[in-house]
């Protein structure tokens, strides 16, 4: 390959830097793709889509083995875990040859190699040993994050894995036991529960999914531990050892015992030999720090996606690869940028029931001195939740007192992350709780309890039994 001179070039394939490709393609500009391992990045190859094909998978079987209650008989309903991983692996190829296709025909020149910058405008890529430059006015830096360790529970691969060991399990685990209920322990914890693992969840705080709204985390344990999973909250780890499995010992004295550990604690920043440095760029521990433009201390330097350390979810890295690129084209026209908003960030866990989740939770709001109203209201009482048998669920809206503007939404319920995006338009567009109200939502369906939760608000959602007024 030869060296290049192009309008942008990009470190990192993943949703964040591939995207940011196409986007700057589809307006006139030379761009230059650099990618050390697969096109489509940790979320296509080992994170948002993998678990979600698996999460498919083990919903089907739980459809399954719950038929006769829809009156209708399954002889056997069984997983089989190779066939699992083959349509996986189906699911991902497949996607990973369209985001090829995709760049090919856009004519992004896609260099497969590691990459870091040299110096002003310059990006040195070594090619298995070959090195070659690229040249560009734009350099971003979209080079994701990869699974945290614990000092204390070092990966082995064989007894003490990460998300990525996980995935490519063959065989299935007697006994799973977590460190860490956020949502991918917690994804994993449905996944494998589903599938016959007797899991346990050992979380250092008082919650499942500490950092979302309480009440989501605390439903989603009342009903793993329905499922049999076991949760241990407050757990204060003091020593892990293997032995052929995993034990984690803690302060208090009580043990676990796993064939498997999984280790998932968060992701770390892909943020060493990038050459920052060369650049001034210093990077913490959460990552390269940008501005609201998404811009590092250098000029013409971007980051986005997870290497940044702001809401690490696919869809953020998409949207701030949108952000950088048009604010190259405001550049080219001298008309003002637009800088990154994160007011209505959704984010889903798809665990069994699932739950999303988009903008303040009551207790941010508080601690950010709004007054708030909240509507709740429950799926038991949709028609459309009965008629599916998907009646565990709660949706939650938060409003501001004073203007009634909606702030958050807080779903916990069957297809809560295709629920939050209706919550998550309303609140992008500023529109308050009584707009919500005089929407008009289909029936029957799960969005209604969204209208019902907006007016529950002013207390009166027309499916609940009004308590008798005080005497
Ligand atoms: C198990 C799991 C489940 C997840 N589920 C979801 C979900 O349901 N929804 C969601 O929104 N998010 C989910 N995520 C998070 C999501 O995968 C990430 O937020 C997303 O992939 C970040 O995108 P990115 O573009 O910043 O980086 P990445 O996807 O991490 O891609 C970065 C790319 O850069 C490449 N790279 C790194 N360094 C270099 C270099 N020096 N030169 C060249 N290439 C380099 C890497 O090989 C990689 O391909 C999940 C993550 C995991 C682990």
């Amino acid at each position: 390959m030869q060296d290049c001179a192009v309008d942008l070039v990009i470190l990192g394939a993943g949703p964040g830097g591939y995207v940011a490709a196409i986007r700057a393609a589809h307006h006139g500009l030379k761009v230059a793709l650099v990618e050390e391992r697969h096109l489509g990045g940790v979320c296509l190859h080992t994170g948002c889509i993998p678990t979600k094909t698996m999460v498919a998978s083990v919903g089907l079987l739980r459809q399954a083995r719950a038929a006769a209650q829809w009156g209708v008989e399954i002889a056997q309903a069984e997983a089989q875990m190779a066939a699992i991983n083959a349509r996986r692996q189906k699911v991902v190829q497949q996607l990973a040859v369209g985001v090829k296709m995709l760049l090919e025909k856009n004519l992004v020149q896609i260099i497969p190699g590691r990459g870091r910058l040299a110096g002003p405008g310059l990006v040195e890529v070594d090619i298995g040993g070959h090195r070659q430059l690229a040249r560009a006015n734009t350099i971003i830096v979209a080079t994701g994050s990869r699974p945290s360790e614990l000092p204390f529970a070092k990966r082995d691969g064989v007894h003490i894995l990460n998300s990525d060991d996980l995935l490519v399990i063959s065989e299935l685990p007697a006994d799973l036991l977590i460190i860490g209920g956020g949502y991918i322990g917690c994804e994993f914890a449905s996944i494998f529960a589903a599938l016959g693992s007797k899991v346990t969840i050992l979380e250092a705080c008082d919650r499942l999914l500490p950092g979302m709204d309480k009440e989501l985390g605390q439903a989603l344990e009342r009903s793993f531990k329905r499922a049999g999973v076991q949760v241990v909250l407050n757990a204060k780890i003091a020593t892990v050892t293997t032995d052929g499995g995993a034990q984690a010992a803690l302060e208090d004295g009580q043990v676990f015992r796993g064939t498997k550990l999984l280790v998932s604690v968060g992701r770390k920043p892909n943020v060493e030999n990038l050459g920052l440095e060369t650049r001034g760029v210093q990077a913490n521990e959460r990552g390269i720090p940008v501005d609201d433009f998404l811009q590092t201390s250098c000029p013409g330097l971007y980051a986005i996606g997870d290497v940044t350390g702001r809401f690490p979810l696919a869809h953020v890295a998409t949207a701030q690869a949108r952000v950088v690129v048009e604010n190259l084209l405001h550049a080219r026209e001298g008309t003002a940028p637009e800088p990154m908003n994160y007011d209505a960030v959704p984010a889903c866990v798809f665990t069994y029931p699932e739950i999303a989740t988009v903008g303040l939770t009551e207790e941010e709001a508080a601690r950010r001195g709004i007054a708030t109203r909240v509507g709740r209201f429950p799926f038991a009482a949709i028609g459309k939740a009965l008629a599916t048998g998907e009646t565990e669920g709660i949706v939650k809206l938060v409003a501001e007192a004073q203007t009634g503007r909606l702030l958050g939404g807080h779903i916990f319920g069957g297809h809560a992350a295709e629920l939050i995006g209706q919550v998550t338009l309303a609140a992008r567009l500023g529109a308050t709780a009584r707009q919500v109200t005089e929407t008009i939502f289909a029936h029957p369906t799960l969005s209604e309890s969204i209208l019902e939760a907006a007016e529950a608000i002013f207390g009166k959602p027309v499916h609940i039994i009004p308590r008798p007024a005080a005497k």
